[in-house]
This record gives C-alpha cells, sequence and structure tokens, in this order.
C-alpha cells in the first residue's frame, strides 16, 4: 500500500516555511491506518519486544495499536507534570522549541527490550531524549518505529546505535 497518498501536507503550519506532515488523514482510513500498524507490529515482532514506549501525543497513536495487538504494555513518555506519579526527566531540543520529556520511575524493568514509537523523525531531538530516558531506566531499546522520517533533517545520525524502520521517506 502506497501510505503517501493517505498523508496531508499542510503548508506554512505551524510556521511559515514549514510543510508539516499531518497523519490524521491517514489515521481515520481504516485500511492505511491496520496497514501502518500491521507493518510496525511486525517489526516489533522480529525484534522481540517486551514493551512499547512512545512520547506523547503521536507516538501513543502509533505505539498503543501496536501493543494491543502484540499483546505487550505501552509506557507513556509526557511533558512535565501530567504523570501523576514519581518520574524521571530529560530536557530536550525539538524543531519549534525546547522542553521537557518525563516517565515513570517503575515504567521499565532493567533488561526489557522496549520498542520505541513515534509518528516522525524530523531533527531526531524527541527520540533522542525518548532513548534516554528508557535507558535511564535499564531498559534496551530493540528498535525504533516511525510512519515518517523527514531524510532532510538527519536525524538518523543521533540514532546510528539503533535499529530504525521508518515506513515513508520526504
Ligand atoms: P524531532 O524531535 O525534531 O525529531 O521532531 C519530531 C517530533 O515533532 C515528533 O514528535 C512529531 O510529532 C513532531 N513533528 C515535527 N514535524 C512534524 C510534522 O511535519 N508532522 C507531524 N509531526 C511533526
Amino acid at each position: 500500500m502506497d501510505l503517501k497518498q493517505y498523508v496531508t501536507i499542510v503548508e506554512d503550519w505551524p510556521k511559515p516555511g514549514i510543510r508539516f506532515k499531518d497523519i490524521t488523514t491517514l489515521m481515520d482510513n481504516g485500511d492505511a491506518y491496520r496497514y501502518a500498524t500491521d507493518q510496525i507490529m511486525a517489526y516489533a515482532k522480529d525484534k522481540s519486544v517486551d514493551l512499547i514506549v512512545g512520547p506523547e501525543a503521536r507516538g501513543f497513536i502509533i505505539g498503543c495499536p501496536v501493543a494491543y495487538a502484540l499483546g505487550v504494555g505501552f509506557a507513556p513518555v509526557r511533558k512535565e507534570g501530567k504523570l501523576p506519579r514519581e518520574v524521571i526527566k530529560v530536557d530536550y531540543g525539538l524543531e519549534y522549541g525546547k522542553d521537557v520529556l518525563t516517565i515513570h520511575k517503575d515504567a521499565i524493568k532493567p533488561g526489557q527490550r522496549v520498542l520505541i514509537t513515534d509518528d516522525l523523525l524530523a531533527t531526531g531531538g524527541t527520540i533522542e531524549a525518548t532513548i534516554k530516558l528508557v535507558e535511564d531506566l535499564g531498559g534496551v531499546v530493540a528498535g525504533i518505529a516511525f510512519l515518517i522520517e523527514l531524510t532532510y533533517l538527519d536525524g538518523r545520525e543521533k540514532l546510528d546505535n539503533y535499529d530504525v524502520l521508518t515506513l515513508m521517506q520526504y
């Protein structure tokens, strides 16, 4: 299936000069959403993952159906102040600013094989921060899966030591 036909390019959003890749038009097509989920599920199975971890909010959209399909858990990575119990944190720079990401301290057991999911790899800052959270808790990053990779931003260079799957490249 050619998934790109379901992605909508929004010109000059959220700022002039940015061509935003809107995946909501992929998600609201049942066949396309299932096809994308199945590709990532097959990858996760191949990597023998025990847990899926994704940053809010679009990392949940990709990771949760994969977790359900595999029968493994999902642990959310969220912005500061959103998780109710004890967390660890990491500062990170993203394409449009700076922020803090957190994960519950007990979300990952040491040695667990983790698949990290997000909708899109741009500069790689978000995923680099998510990797740090997973590894700080003793998790093993078994793979990283995205719907979309913006190859011209070279985010993959930050992920040299990891196995990465992207379903679409721009
Ligand atoms: P990075 O940290 O620079 O790799 O940016 C990736 C994060 O920004 C992801 O969590 C995306 O959800 C978001 N993002 C950046 N550009 C786009 C876009 O064009 N479409 C959808 N999400 C985007």
